[in-house]
């Protein structure tokens, strides 16, 4: 463990099993030191346990980033359960990882991510407390704070993030007229896509389900391209928000915008891939930064106490820390990835 290449210090890394329900987790700790690990829980099929490992070191020490960034009071943790979650999910799994959660005391606070849905969450529920993102009806008093859905709020702060990067490309965060390139219309794709055209932005959208994208774009008098093609798209921006690894030795030559803006997760196949932005010149908005706004919602449902007023708050400010990385990053000639990074390490206390 302490030789893995994406150890990194980690707190406290559990595996558990449950052979009642065939509960095969691992749940990792990046840090707590500025509270509670928080980040979500994915199930996947993974090729085999090392794999499941690896995700997961990766992914919480992300999540520790990410938190530091958004500046919550939340340490980074992740937590991956192996197996096929069209079949082997059950309620009866999800309470079995509700209990190693709980066994956790609070150091570790759950949410939902790939392959796992709210009404999971609600399973989870049923045997710990540390435990966001559930359906926003559920328990008393949750109505004034924030909760359910997280990712018209991850689309919020998507767009605060275009506008940041706008103003420090062009001197301008003005979206009327400006073209945005839109890939993947789930959750934060469909949800950005609609706020830019309510600001006047001009969109052209690709989705993998073809029928998706023709409706959106029929909503929002878009353009439609297929898959690979919106990454040639000349647009002022490119906001990815599929899947992770579109910046890679094919995509960035291709690229057509001068700004990269958008949801996805781990949108560099590579860190080696964020030099390759910037030598062509093209700005980009660090992943893990401009994508808090859902983590921001999670944290305001589990800690209670913020309005939807001030979560809204802290979308809004994502734009403010893009704005000091990209003026850090030109002035001290350095990737704006790189700049994040060390900022993040620097906010958690860890070494530069
Ligand atoms: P989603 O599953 O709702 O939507 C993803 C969409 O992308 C789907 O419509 C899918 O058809 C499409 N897609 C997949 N591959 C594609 C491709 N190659 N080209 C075009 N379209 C493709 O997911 P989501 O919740 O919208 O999340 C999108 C991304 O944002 C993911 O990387 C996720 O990890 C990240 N993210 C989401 C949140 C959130 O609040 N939901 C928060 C932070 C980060």
């Amino acid at each position: 463990m302490f030789d893995h290449a994406a150890f990194d210090e980690h707190e406290h890394v559990h595996h558990a099993t449950d052979s009642a329900t065939g509960l095969r987790c691992i749940i990792a700790i990046h840090s707590t030191r500025l509270g509670p690990a928080a980040g979500g829980c994915r199930m996947w099929s993974y090729a085999n346990p090392g794999a499941a490992l690896t995700d997961v070191l990766r992914l919480a020490r992300g999540m520790s980033y990410k938190n530091a960034m958004a500046g919550l009071p939340l340490g980074g943790g992740k937590a991956v359960i192996l197996g096929d979650p069209a079949r082997h999910k059950s309620p009866a799994l999800f309470a079995a990882f509700g209990r190693v959660v709980e066994t956790l005391g609070g150091r570790y606070i759950t949410a939902e991510d790939v392959g796992v849905t709210e009404a999971d969450m609600s399973a989870i529920a049923t045997t710990t407390r540390h435990v966001a993102g559930l359906p926003r009806a559920s328990g008393a008093g949750r109505e004034q704070t924030a909760g359910g859905d997280p990712s018209p709020k991850t689309a919020r702060g998507i767009l605060a993030g275009i506008q940041a990067a706008l103003a420090h490309a062009t001197g301008s965060d003005a979206l009327s007229g400006r073209h945005v390139a839109v890939q993947g219309l789930g959750g934060v794709g469909g949800n950005l896509a609609r706020l830019l055209h309510a600001a006047g932005a001009r969109l052209t959208l690709a989705d993998l389900n073809g029928e998706r994208a023709q409706r959106l774009a029929a909503e929002l008098d878009a353009q439609v391209v297929d898959g690979e093609q919106i990454l040639r798209i000349e647009a002022d921006v490119f906001a990815p928000c599929a899947l992770g690894g579109v910046l890679n030795d094919d995509s960035i030559p291709a690229l057509g915008a001068p700004i990269v803006a958008g949801g996805a997760n781990n949108q560099l196949l590579e860190d080696r891939h964020g030099e390759a932005l910037a030598e062509r010149g093209v700005l980009y908005a660090p992943d893990y930064v401009i994508n808090a706004g859902g983590i921001i919602n999670v944290c305001g449902e589990y800690l209670g106490q913020w309005t939807e007023a001030e979560v809204d708050r802290r979308v809004a400010a994502i734009g403010d820390t893009l704005g000091e990385i990209f003026r850090e990053a030109k002035r001290s000639g350095r990737p704006t990835h790189r700049v994040a990074d060390a900022m993040a390490r620097q906010r958690i206390g860890l070494e530069v």
